[in-house]
């Protein structure tokens, strides 16, 4: 099925001959799925000038107006859901009922988001002095700038463009280059639905040379990205230079604890998707699973069971519990982390290896994989993003909060228990964005707000829910004064003589 695609600049699809061009492939057969020009600077320039030519009257165009359009993509969405789930599943390697998922929460957000067009609530406020009123607008920052990985190419795309375009934003879209397909597919959807040329744009490139011009464009006014902990620093920097606002959704290392108390038939179905759903690479993914002594035994007997019946195989087939990783190079990184576990000395307890023989070898399969480890091992400690889970053995629920908190992440965190107390205790002391009682870490859904801190990314944006639209617009306060005479603030005030 090889397409020879392109990019969409200015409402228009486009496909430079004079570019190197590159591949995209499905990590379970090698199969290649299409092939796209290399994305330069140049393209960039124009996609940017498309989107800033397009931006004032797409900034005028009534909000509950651009929200019909995102209901029109929301639908189209709807209809292409099978193709572009199979499309999903082909390019990045999930199984194919988490392939229609993702494109499930493009139809979600853009359908919660065109609802967001009559929601766009300013404040009114008293005024101290008479004959005058006081309120807020919100308005669009202008062009901006969405960079995104591969792991959700359809879903985190709609979340930062349903946000962006709603608010009066313009758009440049980058992906990655291990989704470009899904990119285009995406952007071919907003086509589509009739989005005015310009208003969203589209294109792929190396992140070092397309990616960087894009984050550093004097005419973008914010950019929205998910990634690696190292490149959001460097889109973080490129933001700060510019006083932009930069929307940073980036690692996780998230943990279950796991109490006394606890249901652990419940927990066994929570880990099994939480740890090796999306073959790991979430970034919510259960990576620690930090357990009371009272249950350590039995848990482990049971986990090593239930992971070692995981079905992983080809995604396409509705009977496969887990995918490939999605490429060569995360397949050699999930193989270099159990290396440094064996080497560190944390106990295998199962998986571990590439799987070999048959359709096996045209793909990048790994073995889930499971490792007892100490709570300061790099294991325990760093993202690995694959079907590694490390299990911690603690001695109370003090100790597991410790352990919890103890990374450099804070994204997404659970705890199964049926003590409320503890649950309410845990919802305030773990140090994360999101915190799941009695499921797993992943499971996001779109009215609420998602986000982390510490290293996963600065706390004043929040994607999703009613705060995704603080990322791309800025509160504008306005004074009305109908008194006819000059009054002025902090010096006329009126005292009260009733
Ligand atoms: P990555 O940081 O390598 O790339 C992300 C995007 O940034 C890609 O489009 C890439 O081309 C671009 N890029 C790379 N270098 C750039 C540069 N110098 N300037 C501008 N753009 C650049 O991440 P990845 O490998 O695609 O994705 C995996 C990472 O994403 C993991 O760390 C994972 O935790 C994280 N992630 C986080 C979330 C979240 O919401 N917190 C969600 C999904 C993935």
């Amino acid at each position: 099925m090889v397409q020879d695609a392109g990019f969409f600049i200015g409402g228009k699809w486009t496909n430079p001959r004079d570019r190197k061009r590159f591949e995209t492939i499905n990590p379970a057969t090698g199969e290649v799925l299409a092939t796209f020009p290399l994305g330069t600077k140049e393209d960039v320039n124009a996609a940017v000038r498309a989107a800033k030519g397009a931006f004032e009257k797409w900034k005028k165009t009534p909000a509950p107006r651009r929200g019909e359009l995102l209901l029109e993509a929301a639908k189209i969405f709807r209809n292409r859901k099978e193709e572009l789930g199979r499309i999903v599943t082909m390019e990045m390697g999930k199984v194919i009922a988490e392939g229609r998922g993702d494109v499930q929460e493009a139809i979600d957000f853009f359908e919660y988001a065109s609802g967001e067009g009559r929601r766009f609530f300013g404040q009114t406020v008293p005024s101290e002095l008479p004959d005058k009123m006081c309120f807020t607008i919100r308005l669009p920052v202008g062009p901006v700038a969405l960079v995104t990985p591969w792991n959700f190419p359809i879903a985190i795309p709609s979340w930062k463009s349903g946000a962006a375009l709603i608010s009066g934003c313009t758009v440049v879209f980058k992906p990655s280059s291990l989704t470009p397909l899904c990119g285009a597919k995406f952007a071919e959807v907003l086509e589509e639905a009739g989005f005015p040329p310009g208003v969203f744009n589209f294109l792929v490139g190396p992140g070092s040379t397309a990616g960087d011009a894009l984050i550093r464009h004097p005419d973008i006014r914010a950019i929205s990205f998910t990634g690696g902990v190292d490149t959001g620093k460097q889109v973080y920097k490129a933001a700060a230079e510019r006083m932009i606002k930069a929307g940073l959704e980036l690692g996780g290392k998230n943990p279950i604890l796991v109490m006394d108390d606890a249901d652990l038939d419940l927990l066994m179905d929570g880990v099994m998707f939480g740890a090796f759903g999306t073959t790991g690479q979430r970034c919510t993914a259960t990576s620690r699973l930090i357990v009371h002594r009272v249950v350590y035994d039995d848990l482990l007997d049971r986990l090593v069971k239930r992971t070692e019946k995981l079905k992983v195989g080809d995604p396409l087939d509705p009977k496969t519990d887990m995918g490939p990783v999605a490429s060569a190079d995360q397949e050699r990184k999930t193989l270099e982390y159990v290396g440094i576990g064996r080497k560190e000395g944390d106990k295998l307890l199962t998986g571990g290896e590439k799987l070999r023989g048959g359709a096996y070898d045209r793909g990048f399969f790994v073995e889930p994989t499971v490792f007892e480890v100490k709570a300061n091992k790099r294991l325990a400690m760093e993202e690995i993003f694959g079907p590694v889970l490390s299990v911690i053995r603690v001695k109370d629920y003090d100790e597991a909060v410790a352990v919890a908190n103890s990374v450099e992440y804070g994204l997404s965190s659970s705890i199964y228990t049926n003590d409320v107390r503890r649950a309410f205790a845990a919802m305030q002391d773990l140090e994360a964005g999101i915190t799941y009682i009695n499921a797993p870490t992943i499971g996001a859904e779109v009215q609420m707000p998602f986000g982390g801190i510490k290293s996963t990314g600065p706390t004043d944006t929040r994607e999703a829910g009613p705060t995704a639209v603080e990322e791309f617009t800025y509160v504008k306060t306005v004074y009305v004064d109908y008194s006819g005479r000059l009054q002025r603030a902090q010096i006329d005030t009126a005292k009260f003589t009733g």
